[in-house]
């Protein structure tokens, strides 16, 4: 299957014709409904003058991981058009509303513009170097008296991987694991269960690959409306004949593509999969031989689903037994089937179990490792993927490293520093191997009894360094917690909700960022594809890069010369490029190292050479590898390995890019093998059968550790393939066809968890009381990520007798996470002007208001939201839906006189997380954003 391409030159003239002509963004948009093979370049209009010094950068949309290419056309230095880079493989010239309109940062009306300190209730401009020097003395001060651990730094994923892999050097540097990122409120409980599974916690196919897909189950995910140009892929595939299957309590924009749609009630994922199961075992549909050879623990779940006969699952979830059957039909009989997953898998407080139940049903049909195939989980912020590898997380160092000795060790050594002197940063040992306070939780940190909080101090200062507080629940909570911090600082483009809604009259400032546009760097896509964005203009206004921002207070803080001892500093700007070659020489464990910025650059400026399809270069400078080197991309640049687009793919070899399920786990477990079968194992690979990881000892056995350089063999003495820093046991281990960290089986039983076998647990705030007994939550936690959390003492209560609506949330085409950015564009603010709940016509009845009437969402936290009404058979009776991206009202108040002169987005509105209620993943501290209870009041 092979998409029609431009050719060569008619790239080269496309960018000719760019550079003196004018196209508008709503080419991209038109492009979008094109069948693929008729997309071509438009015709010339609008001739910029002569004189002007003109030129093309290329960059990548800010919003979404789909990773979509932007051609930005800039003129004197000023961003003058923008076109969707109809040679990119991802979005070949298509764009969504967001991406199409990205040029409004370069305009920034509603930004940030110079460094402000709110003094009595009114925020007052004042310069970098103060900012820097009394934001600093605070820190210091607060130091000293409570320690490091009393700073909470939420970092953002929307820093570039350079940035983000910047700030967790800096808050290791400062000396705590209290810093985390949207990662832990949208695919955490997605990273931690795919990883416990099949190795890597990242999507294991691509966009694109859904072109071979015969049958697509898409659950709890809406990427008409989430990830737009993804879809391009997946209708490629329907055109083509896939079958697909939607599953969603609401009847989205997805859904109506669908060829089976299943109604399913909210929290019952689990009891659905296993129903799925239940067919799939009873007809015997399931892949035998994949299953003896590659996996482990497949009879425990043969037990688990056999207690979920037909009538039970349609019971829990709502689901008749028909419906049940034949989506399992679909997917089995229609393979290679995929399955996509986004947040209405991932946000509850069962979401690490909800996840492996999919990525477990994957395994039973033999989809994983193939093309066509896969655990397809479309992340959601344009990094946040990037972010998660080797950015600001809590319980790890980059790289997934964790934060054991060992860890600390490893990156010691790379950032060049002594390990006993990061040791001192921290207020002791245990605290340094200790998992950070969360994202999700950060309030709680502030407002709960210090004798219950797992650290010596509560939290007294936080930094929101790029992320939105809307996009976190309980609201009020949050905002008493604001209150009594001791100063709080938002570092951003947009001043963001935090700006507005803390209710302080001094203690808090805003520092200006740079966006994306205004900064280079790499950015990691949804498939793990990497891309270059060049600089497109100079920071505007008073703005700072995000790096210089935090070299700034290092030096400030005393850690200056550290942050950067092998990075060079221009300007008072860490070189990106220095920074990303610091990631090269570390990140062994996922393969963040033979992606050099001159390989990503070169892959950016041919990007016309790569397949569509199967992401390969056929053509040009860069051929045999494939686009932006989707990691694993192993060993040093100069190995030139091609990246990996098929995670656990035997058929190709690990120097093509193939590779085995991961060995991290052992050799078995109670008995049973957890190394592949004899038989199973990557094309040319010099053993063939399971093998564990290597190290030095390993591979003298073998008698491959002659083959190392004496350089190499000096460094990897006592090493193994991840803390080697010479990479000679990746090279030496990938010659002979093996994977470093060898052949393993996926587990299917994962006994470190709480729930080895996924099972049903009902919601912690339930409308089905009858069945709490039958499928309770879990017991309370006292110390979970440095707090106690609460499971049963909530889910005893009966809020459904109040409040007797299912509330849930998602996504909407026009906003993107917590929505400063995307509402405060004046061309999407257009399209989508009002903050809404949809309800159905049968429940609107009952209190009176017909659509565009406003009317009251109340929820069991005592909080009220003002909204409008959006009366539609989408949602069925019981249940109403409302989207996430709107801040800037308070329970009936516009905020807009609280936020800096001129900074309140354009569009404001109820932030639906102002009244949604508690519950946690159990495994990662994951929101539930799912699942609550409501009514609704006419207003
Ligand atoms: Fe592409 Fe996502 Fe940007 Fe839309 S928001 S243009 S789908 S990257």
């Amino acid at each position: 299957m092979t998409l029609v391409r431009q050719s060569r030159d008619g790239g080269l003239k496309r960018r000719r014709f760019l550079v003196g002509a004018g196209v508008t963004a709503g080419a991209g948009a038109l492009a979008r409904h094109l069948p693929l093979n008729v997309i071509r370049p438009a015709t010339a209009a609008d001739p910029v003058p002569a004189q002007a010094h003109t030129e093309v950068r290329h960059t990548v949309c800010s919003h979404c991981s789909v990773g979509c290419s932007v051609e930005a056309v800039v003129s004197n230095g000023v961003w003058v058009r923008q076109e969707p880079a109809f040679d990119s493989p991802l979005n070949m010239g298509a764009h969504c509303a967001k991406g199409a309109s990205v040029r409004e940062h370069g305009f920034g009306e509603h930004r940030l513009r110079y460094p402000m300190k709110l003094v009595n209730g009114k925020y007052e401009r004042i310069t970098w170097d103060q900012a820097v020097g009394e934001i600093g003395d605070r820190l210091l001060k607060l130091r000293a008296q409570s320690g490091p651990d009393a700073l909470m730094v939420i970092g953002s994923s929307k820093h570039n991987n350079e940035q983000s892999y910047l700030l967790r050097k800096w808050v290791s540097m400062w000396g705590s694991n209290n810093c985390d990122h949207q990662a832990r409120i949208c695919h955490s409980t997605t990273v931690a269960g795919v990883a416990q599974t099949y190795g890597y916690g990242a999507m294991t196919n691509s966009f694109n690959d859904l072109h071979y897909s015969k049958a697509v189950l898409f659950i709890g995910s809406n990427p008409a409306e989430a990830h737009p140009i993804s879809m391009l892929h997946f209708l490629h595939a329907k055109e083509l004949g896939a079958k697909m299957i939607v599953v969603d309590p609401r009847f989205t924009r997805t859904a109506r593509f669908a060829h089976h749609y299943v109604r399913i009630r909210p929290g019952t994922d689990i009891a659905f999969v296993w129903g799925l199961l239940w067919h799939i075992f009873s007809n015997g549909w399931e892949d035998k031989a994949f299953i003896a050879a590659r996996t482990h623990g497949m009879d425990d779940v043969r037990k688990e689903v056999a207690k979920w006969t037909p009538d039970k699952v349609t019971d829990v979830t709502g689901i008749p037994e028909a419906s049940v059957r034949m989506a399992a039909e679909m997917l089995a009989t229609n393979r290679p089937s995929s399955v996509v997953w986004c947040m209405g898998i991932t946000q509850h407080h069962v979401g690490t179990a909800n996840v492996r139940a999919l990525s477990i049903l994957q395994l039973a049909l033999g989809n994983i490792g193939v093309q066509g195939g896969g655990a397809n989980i479309y992340r959601g912020h344009d990094n946040v993927q990037g972010a998660t590898d080797i950015g600001p997380n809590g319980d790890s160092l980059p790289g997934y490293y964790g934060i054991a000795e060992g860890a600390w060790k490893h990156f010691a050594t790379v950032w060049g520093v002594d390990y006993d002197w990061i040791k001192s940063r921290f207020g002791s040992k245990e605290l340094m191997e200790k998992p950070g306070i969360t994202v999700s939780r950060w309030f709680d940190a502030v407002l709960e009894d210090n004798q219950y909080v797992d650290q010596p101090t509560n939290l007294r200062a936080v930094f929101y360094w790029g992320h939105a507080p809307n996009s976190q629940t309980r609201l009020p909570d949050m905002k008493a917690a604001m209150q009594k911090l001791d100063f709080m600082v938002v570092i951003d483009p947009y001043p963001s909700m935090t700006a507005a809604m803390h209710g302080r009259s001094d203690g808090v400032y805003l520092l200006p960022a740079a966006s994306q546009f205004e900064t280079q760097g790499s950015v990691t896509a949804s498939n793990r594809s990497i891309q270059w964005r060049e600089r497109v203009i100079q920071p505007l206004f008073e703005c700072k890069t995000d790096h210089e921002i935090m070299y700034l207070f290092a030096r400030k803080l005393g850690f200056g010369e550290q942050l950067v001892k092998n990075i060079k500093v221009v300007n008072n700007e860490p070189v990106i490029e220095d920074i990303l070659r610091e990631i090269n020489r570390s990140c062994w464990t996922i393969g963040y190292t033979g992606c050099s910025p001159e390989r990503l650059k070169l892959h950016m400026e041919h990007k016309r050479d790569f397949n569509p399809t199967t992401l390969l270069a056929e053509t040009g400078p860069c051929k045999g590898d494939y686009y932006g080197l989707p990691w694993p991309c192993w060993g040093t640049p100069e190995m030139k390995h091609p990246g990996t687009p098929i995670l656990y793919d035997l058929h190709k070899s690990v120097a093509e890019g193939g590779l085995p399920f991961r060995a991290n786990w052992g050799v078995e477990h109670n008995g049973e093998p957890l190394l592949a079968a004899d038989g199973s194992f990557t094309k040319d690979s010099e053993i063939d059968t399971g093998y564990p990881e290597f190290d030095h000892v390993f591979l003298k056995k073998l008698g491959w550790w002659a083959e190392l350089t004496p350089e190499e063999q000096a460094q990897a003495e006592g090493k193994n393939w991840k803390t080697d820093l010479s990479g000679g046991i990746i090279r030496v281990v990938i010659a002979h066809g093996c994977a470093p960290y060898g052949n393993a089986r996926a587990r299917c039983n994962v006994w470190n968890f709480p729930d080895p076998v996924p099972v049903h647990r009902e919601p912690i705030v339930t409308p089905r009381r009858d069945l709490v007994a039958k499928y309770p939550t879990y017991d309370d936690k006292a110390a979970f990520w440095r707090l106690p959390t609460l499971y049963k003492s909530v889910q005893e209560v009966d809020f459904a007798k109040d409040y007797p609506l299912i509330m849930t949330s998602g996504r909407l085409v026009e906003f993107e996470g917590g929505g400063d950015e995307t509402r405060s564009n004046p061309w999407l603010a257009e399209l989508q002007q009002n903050m809404f709940c949809e309800v159905n016509p049968a429940d609107a009845a009952q209190i009176g208001v017909k659509v565009g009437d406003f009317m009251w969402v109340e929820t069991p936290t005592g909080a009220r939201l003002r909204l409008m009404a959006m009366v539609t058979p989408r949602v069925p009776e019981g249940l109403v839906w409302m989207p996430f991206h709107f801040g800037g009202w308070w329970m009936g108040e516009d905020l807009e006189k609280h936020y800096p002169e001129g900074g309140a987005p354009a569009v404001r509105g109820e932030a639906v997380n102002t009244g949604w209620t508690y519950g946690y993943d159990a495994v990662t501290m994951m929101q539930e954003t799912k699942v609550s209870l409501c009514r609704l009041v006419r207003a």
